[in-house]
């Protein structure tokens, strides 16, 4: 307990949210500790204060929590460590590192027990980059230290105003993260630069010049991703869709596959057992970028199920913060959050515990602007030395029964850029990612020239249509060409839109090979082909079919590649 924190006492426990007396002074959102009669010290937040009593949302279980038991508030907001380390690390969502609590505990969260979020014995190569006499502004680095394949840059604190001059600074050498490493005096003060920094979850860090407009697309290498419902650097999107549509399995195709620097993982409130094989199954995939191990440019929050409900909110914001401390570096960023929902479903339990007016279906009236300053918190910035960098926020949205209808999915689509919708009936059709590509929409650039993505879509509508047509009057009541024009859009469909993301080579597919394999499908497109009869038209595409699926499956600009893109020409110059 610091010298100036002030105490209260409980007045009452309703759950996870706790009354309490005071008699001086709280604020909205400080950190409390709840000091239970067997000395544990169990941390919460302070989320409404009316005249002399504050609601407090602790982050634990509340058992033994006893009315006249003391609070303790420490004045500072829930807030995170920022420094060298941060990378391979798995978190709850207050930031304790699970592998070390597990390691002290025995097992996962041991009621009251937190760890230092950074090590403190570590040593990192130290490199000055600011001297004595330099003027630096909050963001402005002062030092490197290398960390994984990235510079990692030591900042001036994001929560210094003004312009700071450096007094002192420590050579280059082997210093642990607590270690001072440069002083700086504003004029009125002198303070030390220490390689770790805090900074509150819920406020966004702007050290920055301005905000740009995200255009360049994000390479994720899923074809029906890039090419029609694109998603950009900087940019936001959702993935919505019903349980088991294949939300987890697409978001971890994103983590290993996307052209970022740095993933960042938020298992938010989805079941445990999901979580655990995410935690066994990362440290040993493959980098397809670095050869090396994807976690080591990878960070994961946790916050399963079985976890208190609580620190769910806190998981989406530790999430972010980090996200925009890693962009301050110049990286790229992006940030996969799942599911969105099951954080919604926590506010609306902390909102009805407040016994708040309720808005739809009984989440909190302010859930819509609390979704868009999470997704605000997406972008591509111009940081102070010129350089820049992006964060992209992927959210997963799981309604109920998958209607879009609902808040949540309301909410969201309102302020992504990109909305991919999963369907529940092209995951039962094993149709892989199961993207609807009618009911799925994109503001952003694709790969590929627009007017040749809409000549795409519009055949996949008019193929729709027929579709529709043939389930009413057969399919011999369908004319020839109709039908043809049906097959081509299951043509799209079958070799473009999915994708095996389960094999090696068919998983990534890249920016060249999705303009080449989108170039010669138009063609295909385009092709009027003059069949005798429907039987003739279904026996070639499904020949052609299978040409492409091979090429799909061969590596690019390989032997085998070009093999079977000599067999795909032969067949269409066969049908002139
Ligand atoms: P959700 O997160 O939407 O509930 P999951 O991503 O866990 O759904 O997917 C549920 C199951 O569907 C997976 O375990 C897998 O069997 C299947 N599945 C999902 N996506 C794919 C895919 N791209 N390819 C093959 N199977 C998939
Ligand atoms: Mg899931």
């Amino acid at each position: 307990m610091s010298e100036n924190s002030l105490g209260g006492k409980v007045t009452g426990v309703n759950g996870n949210m706790v009354s309490v007396a005071f008699t001086d002074r709280v604020t909205q959102n400080e950190v409390a500790y709840v000091v239970t009669g067997d000395k544990a010290r169990l941390k919460s937040e302070v989320i409404r204060v009316r005249g002399r009593e504050a609601d407090i949302q602790v982050f634990e279980s509340t058992a033994g929590v006893k009315i006249g038991d003391d609070v303790e508030f420490t004045g500072q907001m829930l807030s995170v460590e920022l420094g060298p380390g941060l990378l391979q690390q798995v978190y709850d969502g207050l930031q304790n590192p699970l592998p070390e609590l597990a390691r002290q505990a025995g097992y996962f969260l041991k009621r009251g027990l937190y760890v230092y979020p950074l090590d403190r014995e570590k040593a990192w190569d130290y490199t000055p980059v600011a001297k004595v006499g330099d003027t630096l502004r909050a963001g402005d680095t002062v030092g490197t230290v290398p960390e994984g394949i990235f510079t990692h840059r030591i900042m001036l604190p994001f929560a210094w105003d003004g312009e700071w001059k450096i007094t002192w600074a420590i050579g280059a050498g082997s210093h642990p993260i607590t270690t001072v490493v440069a002083k700086a005096s504003n004029g009125a003060e002198e303070r030390e630069i220490t390689m770790v920094q805090t900074w509150p979850v819920k406020i966004p860090i702007t050290s920055y010049q301005e905000k740009l407009l995200p255009r360049e697309p994000l390479v994720t290498q899923v074809r029906i991703i890039d090419t029609f419902f694109p998603v950009a650097k900087g940019g936001a999107f959702c993935t919505p869709g019903p349980f088991g549509a294949g939300k987890t399995v697409l978001q971890h195709s994103l983590s290993q596959r996307s052209e970022v620097d740095i993933v960042i993982v938020a298992a938010c409130g989805e079941r445990a057992g999901e979580v655990v094989e995410i935690l066994r199954e990362f440290p040993h995939l493959e980098d397809p970028r670095t050869g090396r191990h994807l976690i080591d440019r990878t960070i994961i929050i946790c916050n399963t199920s079985s976890m208190p409900v609580a620190a769910r909110e806190a998981s989406i914001y530790t999430s972010v913060t980090l996200a925009e401390y890693y962009r301050q570096m110049g990286l790229s960023v992006l940030l996969l959050a799942d599911s969105t929902s099951r954080w919604a479903q926590a506010l609306r339990e902390v909102s009805g515990r407040l016994e708040e007016i309720p808005g739809e279906e009984a989440f909190p009236a302010y859930l819509e602007s609390l979704v868009a300053s999470f997704y605000e918190r997406a972008g591509l910035v111009l940081l102070n030395d010129g350089n820049q960098g992006s964060i992209t926020i992927c959210g997963a949205v799981s309604p109920a029964g998958g209607n879009f209808e609902e808040p949540v999915t309301q909410a969201t689509l309102k302020v992504v850029g990109s909305f991919l919708a999963l369907s529940r009936d092209r995951a039962n059709a094993r149709r892989y990612p199961a993207i609807h590509p009618l009911d799925s929409w994109s503001k952003y650039n694709s790969l590929v020239a627009q007017d040749k993505v809409q000549e795409a879509r519009a055949m996949l509508r008019a193929g729709h249509e027929v579709d529709q047509m043939m389930k009413v009057v057969g399919e011999e009541g369908t004319p020839t060409s109709d039908f043809v024009t049906y097959l081509k859009s299951e043509f799209i469909d079958s070799v473009y839109l999915q994708q095996n993301t389960f094999d090696k080579v068919d998983s990534s597919c890249g920016a060249k090979r999705q303009e080449y394999v989108f170039d010669k499908l138009l063609g295909v497109l385009r092709k009027s082909f003059n069949f005798p009869g429907k039987n003739e038209a279904r026996a070639y595409f499904q020949h052609l079919r299978q040409r492409f699926l091979d090429w799909n499956y061969a590596a690019w600009e390989s032997e085998a590649f070009q093999e079977a893109e000599a067999k795909i020409d032969e067949m269409l110059a066969s049908q002139a």
